[in-house]
């Protein structure tokens, strides 16, 4: 989608600091960190949240791309949070699927 923040991140199109990438799946730095370490993880694929995911192998492969993101930024062992915020309850603003990957301090919880 040429009017959606993150496909454009994906293509090159809008800066970011990317930190991984393959040909399904680019993660980069949220650009207001809530957390030491804080990566956004998205498919290159348009999906606009996971109301809408119907690729298992998508979503998996998110989950497991984050996985490795982690592993990478060295929070794996001491631990980390994924978060998918999903429509207007969930927190999610920017409605192009997206995992974060938070670490880098202890994570409280319930979260807000
Ligand atoms: P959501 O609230 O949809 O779960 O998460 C969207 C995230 O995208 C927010 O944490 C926000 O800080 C981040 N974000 C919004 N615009 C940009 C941007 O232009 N670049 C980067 N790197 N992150 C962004
Ligand atoms: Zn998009």
């Amino acid at each position: 989608m040429t009017d959606c923040m993150f496909c454009r991140i994906a293509k090159g199109e809008m800066p970011a600091t990317i930190v991984n990438q393959d040909d399904r799946y680019v993660a980069f730095r949220d650009i207001h960190p809530h957390a030491p370490a804080h990566i956004l993880v998205i498919p290159r694929e348009h999906v606009r949240s996971l109301n809408e995911a119907t690729d298992a192998a998508l979503v998996g492969g998110l989950l497991l791309f984050a996985r490795d993101v982690a592993q990478a930024e060295s929070i794996g062992t001491a631990g980390y949070r994924v978060v998918l915020n999903t429509n207007g309850d969930g927190g999610q603003t920017v409605f192009h699927i997206h995992a974060h990957v938070m670490g880098g301090r202890a994570m409280k919880w319930p979260p807000g």
